[in-house]
């Protein structure tokens, strides 16, 4: 096994157990590794620190499996840590026994690159980075194994890949899918699943609780629900006993799939709800001309800054919506605002949410932080897991 020797002084994060290690870190590579393969982490000094995967194209040249530098990191220890992470959800109440959970969340469960989702019977699996690429069988083989689903599908195609240097792979990896649609129920909802086309492995689990909280709050209300994709939030207004959803989202085959979740749940009144496939930038600037106002609006836009370098840019995006979005609202009414972005941090997200407030002209407070799903952990020691953010904000 080959040896990576850091630079003096970059041995602190490791000691912090952070996972990653940047190529700045680096002082040399002795021995031969190929992309993927275990390397021993050692200080300036020679001293061993960990074993981590090996990752000669990115930026993050290494990625920590174990501060233990004398665990051996194999198979069996692969089927320990996917076992480990499922059990740790089965052991959550809001998450025992929901159909679709993530059960692997990368770095923050110990397992970098890794994504896995549960949906009912089938477990989708995102490897990002060359170690994780490398370990396939023995992760499919821990999944298999530790949930009894009967597939594990492959959705292996983020752009997050060509850092590490590898390929698109998507297909099945283990067992068969069922004929049927996937479906799961989620607080109550039953919403259909593509795991082999839609976004991310199908589905945006980690806004669960979240649209549970819409529900709760869409009594008699006008709901305007925008980037709707299948239409989460707004089934759940609709279970809530919502007066009116609007939903809007740019994504033809998502508002499809939208439409078909509405048929699957008898119990919701489908004349309460409308959809519209348009830009939202524009459709809600249409809506103020218009004359419509809501009591409730959701946005939930995708990912504007990727990273810190785009925040800028994003920064102005998530302004513009939040404007236009807290235009449409009544008084009394309240905006829930969320960002993705790893790029912008909760202090800043606030901040950009006060200046649209103050830019209409609006008071407003905070009833409510939002964040992800407990199936989607931060990890204390890498805080970068932290993305998805959100305010319920109350104006009058
Ligand atoms: N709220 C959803 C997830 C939203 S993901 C849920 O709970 O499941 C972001 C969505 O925004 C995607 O469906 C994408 O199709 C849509 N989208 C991206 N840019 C858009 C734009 N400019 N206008 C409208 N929709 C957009």
């Amino acid at each position: 096994m080959a040896d990576l020797i850091l630079l003096p002084g970059k041995e602190r994060s490791v000691l912090r157990r952070h996972p990653w290690i940047f190529a700045g870190s680096v002082a040399r590579l002795e021995g031969r590794a190929r992309p993927g393969d275990t390397v021993i982490v050692k200080d300036a000094q020679g001293t061993p620190l960990a074993r981590a995967a090996w990752s000669p194209s990115s930026q993050i040249r290494a990625r920590v499996w174990s501060f233990d530098p004398d665990l051996s990191v194999d198979h069996a220890w692969f089927k320990r840590a996917v076992a480990a992470s499922v059990a740790r959800r089965a052991a959550h109440p809001w998450l025992a026994g929901q159909d679709g959970v993530r059960l692997i969340h990368g770095e923050s469960d110990g397992l970098p690159g890794v994504i896995a989702d549960r949906y009912g019977e089938v477990v989708v699996v995102q490897l990002t980075s060359a170690g994780s690429d490398k370990w396939r069988d023995a992760i499919v083989a821990g999944l298999a194994q530790a949930t009894g689903c009967r597939a594990v599908y492959e959705r292996s195609d983020s752009d997050v890949r060509k850092l590490e240097g590898l390929e698109p792979v998507t297909g099945l990896v283990h067992g068969a899918l069922p004929d049927a649609p996937l479906t799961i129920v989620e607080h109550g909802v039953r919403m259909e699943v593509d795991v082999a086309a839609g976004h991310k492995t199908g589905f945006y689990l980690d806004q669960r609780d979240n649209r549970r909280l819409t529900g709760q709050l869409a009594a008699d209300r006008d709901v305007l629900n925008c980037f709707c994709y299948t239409g989460g939030f707004s089934l759940q207004a609709l279970a809530g006993g919502a007066r009116s959803v609007l939903s809007i989202d740019s994504s033809g085959p998502a508002l499809a799939t939208a439409a078909r979740n509405v048929a699957l749940n008898p119990q919701l009144d489908a004349a309460r709800a409308e959809w519209r496939e348009d830009d939202v930038f524009q459709a809600l600037r249409a809506l103020r001309a218009e004359g419509r106002r809501f009591d409730l609006i959701i946005l939930d836009p995708p990912k504007f800054a990727p990273s810190a370098a785009h925040a800028e840019r994003a920064a102005r995006a998530y302004k513009d919506i939040n404007l236009l979005g807290l235009r449409l609202l009544k008084e009394g009414g309240i905006l829930m605002t969320y960002s993705c972005s790893g790029g912008i941090g909760l202090e800043l997200f606030q901040k950009i949410v006060a200046g649209a407030a103050a830019d209409v002209g609006v008071d407003a407070r905070i009833l409510h932080r939002l964040c992800a799903a407990p199936d989607h952990p931060v990890g204390l020691a890498v805080p970068e897991g932290e993305y998805l953010k959100g305010l319920a904000c109350q104006v009058s």
